[in-house]
Order: C-alpha cells, then sequence, then structure tokens
C-alpha cells in the first residue's frame, strides 16, 4: 500500500480484510511508520471501527495521552508547572530553551510542539499544512512575544517617548504572521503586546498613540489585501472599554463591504456582557458595517474584580449559551430581523456543550429555510483535539447532505507562534487551563487512549 501524506488520515478505506495497519506519523518531521499485524477481521469488530479522531497523528495522540496524564495528575501537575514557570521567568541562560540545547531538546517535542505552531516559517508551514490535511477551514495565528506584565500604578507613572521600540516589534510580528497565514486564515491580535506605553493609553481611556494607529492601518491593509481577517482579542477588565473603542474603530473603517476583516472579542463571563452586545449592534446597525464577534467565556478570572463577573459558573455557561443563540436567532428585543445588523460569529471555547447546542439551532435554522449569520468554531492547538474531531465529523456528515442542510461547520485551530522562550509564558497559561479543566481532560484521555488501542488493534 503507498502510503502518502493525503491518505494518511483516511485509515478506513485504507484497510485489507484480515489485517490491521498502524500508522505513525510524526506531525513535525512528516516520516511515516506502517506495521502489520494481521488479526481476525477487524473491519466486523465496532472496537476497531476508525472513530472521530482518526484524523490525529499517532504522535499527537500518544502526546495527548502523556500531557493529559500529566495535567490530571495532582502530584506531576504540581512540579510539571512549577518548573515550566521557573524557567519562563527566569533571566539565566542556563534556563534559557533558546540557548540551552539540552533544555530545548526536552521540552520542545513534549510540550511546545503540542501547543504551539513552530519557531519558524518552515515548521510554521508544516503544522498549517498538517491542520488543513486534517480538515480544519483554517488558522488563527498568533505571535507569542509578550511584554513582561507590570502593575497599573507603575504604569501611570510612565513618560511619553516619541518613537516606542515596542510598537514596532509588535508591528513586524504582526506583518511575519500575515506572511505565514493564506487567505482565510486569521492573525490574532492583543493590543498590550504592543508595549507598557500602549497599556497606559489603555489603561488611561485615551486615543491609541499614533505609531500604533499606523501600524494598525497597515496591518489591516495587507490582511485585507491577501483576504486574511484579524481578530482582537479581550483582555482584563483594566483595558477592555479602550480595546473595544479601539476595535470598534477599527470595524467601522474596515468592515464596510458586507465582511468581518476586524472582530472583537466579547467575555461572556461579564455581568456586562449582553449590554456592551447590544450597544454594539446598534452602532453596527446605526453606521451599517459588519459586526465581527468572537465569543468567549473569558479568562482572567483569577486576577479580575470578582464582582464585575458572573457569580456561578453556570451563570457563564448560560451568558455564553444565550449570547449565541441570540445572534444565530438574530432576537434582539431591539431589532427586528430585517433590520438585524450584518453579524458574524466566531465560538471560541473548549465546552461541547455550546458547541453542540449552537450548532444544533444553526442546522435547525437551515433546515427551515432561514439565513443564520455564518458561525465559525475555534479551538486551541493541543487542547479539546476530542471536539474539534466532533465538529469535523459533523462537516463530514453534512457534506452528505442536500444543499440546504450542507453546513459544515468551519472550524479552526488557533496557536502561537516564536521562539521556545517566547513562547514559555503560553505554555504555562496551557498548563494552568487543562488543569482547571481536569475533568474534561480526563474524558478527553479516555477517547484517546481507546483510540490508541484501536489502532494497535487491541
Ligand atoms: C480560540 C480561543 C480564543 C480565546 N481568546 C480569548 C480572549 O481573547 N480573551 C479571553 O479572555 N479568553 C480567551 N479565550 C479563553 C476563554 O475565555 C476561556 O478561558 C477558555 O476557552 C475556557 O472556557 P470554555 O468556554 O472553553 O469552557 P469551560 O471550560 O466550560 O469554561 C471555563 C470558563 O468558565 C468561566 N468560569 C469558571 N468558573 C466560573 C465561576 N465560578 N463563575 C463564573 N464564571 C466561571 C471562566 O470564564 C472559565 O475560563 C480563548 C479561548 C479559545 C479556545
Amino acid at each position: 500500500m503507498n502510503i502518502t501524506k493525503h491518505n494518511l488520515h483516511f485509515h478506513k478505506t485504507s484497510f485489507l480484510p484480515g489485517q490491521t495497519y498502524i500508522i505513525c506519523q510524526s506531525l513535525r518531521h512528516q516520516s511515516s511508520l506502517v506495521s502489520r499485524h494481521p488479526t481476525t477481521s477487524p473491519v466486523e469488530d465496532p472496537k476497531h471501527q476508525p472513530s472521530q479522531l482518526h484524523r490525529i497523528s499517532t504522535v499527537n495522540l500518544i502526546r495527548n495521552i502523556v500531557l493529559g496524564r500529566v495535567f490530571t495528575s495532582p502530584f506531576l501537575f504540581k512540579y510539571g508547572v512549577a518548573c515550566l514557570s521557573k524557567i519562563a521567568n527566569s533571566h539565566s541562560a542556563l534556563l534559557d530553551p533558546d540557548r540551552n540545547a539540552l533544555l530545548r531538546a526536552l521540552i520542545k517535542p513534549i510540550i511546545y510542539d503540542h501547543f504551539c505552531a513552530g519557531t519558524n516559517k518552515q515548521e510554521i508551514k508544516r503544522t498549517l499544512e498538517y491542520l488543513k490535511t486534517m480538515g480544519f477551514k483554517g488558522v488563527i495565528l498568533i505571535y507569542s512575544r509578550e511584554i513582561p506584565a507590570m502593575p497599573v500604578e507603575e504604569l501611570h507613572e510612565l513618560e511619553p517617548l516619541t518613537k516606542d521600540e515596542d510598537i514596532d516589534i509588535w508591528r513586524d510580528g504582526n506583518v511575519k504572521t500575515l506572511d505565514m497565514v493564506e487567505p482565510g486564515d486569521y492573525v490574532g491580535i492583543k493590543f498590550t503586546g504592543a508595549g507598557p506605553r500602549v497599556a497606559q493609553a489603555l489603561a488611561q481611556g485615551r486615543d491609541p498613540p499614533q505609531q500604533l494607529l499606523d501600524a494598525m492601518s497597515a496591518t489591516c491593509e495587507r490582511a485585507a489585501a491577501q483576504g486574511s481577517r484579524l481578530w482582537i482579542d479581550a483582555e482584563q477588565q483594566v483595558f477592555q472599554p479602550t480595546i473595544d473603542r479601539w476595535t470598534v474603530d477599527m470595524m467601522r473603517r474596515y468592515n464596510t463591504k458586507g465582511e468581518a476583516l476586524v472582530s472583537l472579542t466579547l467575555q461572556a463571563y461579564l455581568k456586562s456582557a449582553r449590554s456592551t452586545l447590544e450597544k454594539l449592534l446598534q452602532q453596527a446597525r446605526d453606521e451599517n458595517w459588519t459586526l465581527g464577534i468572537k465569543l468567549v467565556r473569558g479568562a482572567y478570572i483569577g486576577s479580575e474584580t470578582r464582582t464585575l463577573i458572573h457569580d456561578t459558573k453556570s451563570q457563564t455557561d448560560e451568558c455564553y449559551n444565550s449570547i449565541a443563540a441570540s445572534l444565530v436567532t438574530k432576537s434582539f428585543s431591539r431589532f427586528s430581523k430585517q433590520d438585524f445588523p450584518n453579524v458574524e460569529l466566531f465560538l471560541a471555547g473548549h465546552n461541547s456543550d455550546s458547541i453542540r447546542k449552537a450548532y444544533a439551532l444553526y442546522q435547525g435554522l437551515l433546515q427551515r429555510g432561514d439565513t443564520p449569520p455564518p458561525i465559525k468554531f475555534g479551538q486551541l492547538l493541543g487542547m479539546a483535539d476530542d471536539i474539534s474531531c466532533e465538529l469535523l465529523a459533523m462537516g463530514d456528515k453534512a457534506a452528505g447532505q442536500t444543499e440546504k442542510t450542507a453546513a459544515a461547520p468551519m472550524v479552526y485551530k488557533c496557536m502561537n507562534w516564536g521562539s521556545v522562550r517566547e513562547c514559555m509564558h503560553y505554555l504555562v497559561r496551557r498548563a494552568m487551563e487543562n488543569q482547571s479543566a481536569a475533568l474534561r481532560m480526563q474524558s478527553t484521555v479516555s477517547v484517546m487512549q481507546k483510540e490508541l488501542r484501536r489502532r494497535i488493534g487491541l
């Protein structure tokens, strides 16, 4: 049998009666290994039927299981995260994975390659190709450079600069990122990544510095010219109202051709989420531009003023689901369906209940002949692969249906790129997030183990 990169993910059609093929592909190096184990009639045994995870390379499957075990073991997690944090915050050359080859050899294949796109153009290209071969519609790529966080009081004391080098580095990072994505892909942008003086302007509710405005205009124009898109990340509440205002200015300018070149992030854990959305809808309708919304639950619960956030997780869930439903069905009391503004919705998250509900609603509307706004779904690279695969499988199913119901979910993977050192803080955050979702992680590990057993014919 001739194994090519293309047919690696379609094990089902590659089986010969009486034999199981174990296909092992190194994600980064694209090396393939095929071994044969004659068994009795695996095709008829449901245990051996390819599952929704059949698209995931074996290397990735094993890494998911190993990391899942670490994240769900309190002992391993505690020491693992302590080591990662030490490395992320150290200034010593010995603990710098970009300079210490041994440290790099440990971190890169086990954890970096699992969560990050790559350190250079070639590695990133391989990761993006792999994801698109799996069936993902596209990617969201983010440059990982982070500016060390500063207490807000210190931010207020910073003197202005005539030329801010941090903004130049940030702009160059965004341009390089745009260089690596394709039409339809997104570049994720974090305003505080542009340095402490930009963070100061955000915290003080000022207009963006001219240098930042120029950098953003250049980025938007370039993204528009190559058919890519931008989303602006949501951050802590001390910055968020200004991030929203700056993002609205960009949407007003660039989202005028019936599509959202720029999307804003709405955090459903905020008690104010629905009223913020209603104001945005009103502005989009009055000024006639497309509102791009990336809906998340919110990542800063540990460091935010708690009273701004819903009191319970189930209230956050309810807020997320009801906002998604209201946008998909165009149901807001202030607007009739006819004068509802043009909206593009991106549901970012790993909560399978929210994802299934939104997609079912969307499909139901299509079947009734309605025209709901398009929804895209996004998960982080290395996380919730089982949920991403479930969505991709729904796409396969939709492809076999009629025109009217044939809207396959548009599924994206979101990931950071940068040197191992530049991505260390991102990796620590991913570890923390995985641990706080330990229950979900356990079920992911168990489905991954089942798939691995299937591949080795057990
Ligand atoms: C592609 C992508 C992009 C993202 N971009 C951003 C971004 O720009 N800004 C940002 O802030 N986050 C972002 N996130 C992270 C996101 O906000 C969530 O932290 C993360 O996805 C986990 O939530 P969940 O929806 O996947 O599901 P779940 O795991 O079901 O929900 C966990 C979330 O519920 C909320 N929650 C937990 N406990 C409570 C409680 N006691 N009371 C109230 N609420 C609670 C918190 O928001 C927590 O993160 C992004 C996530 C993804 C997948």
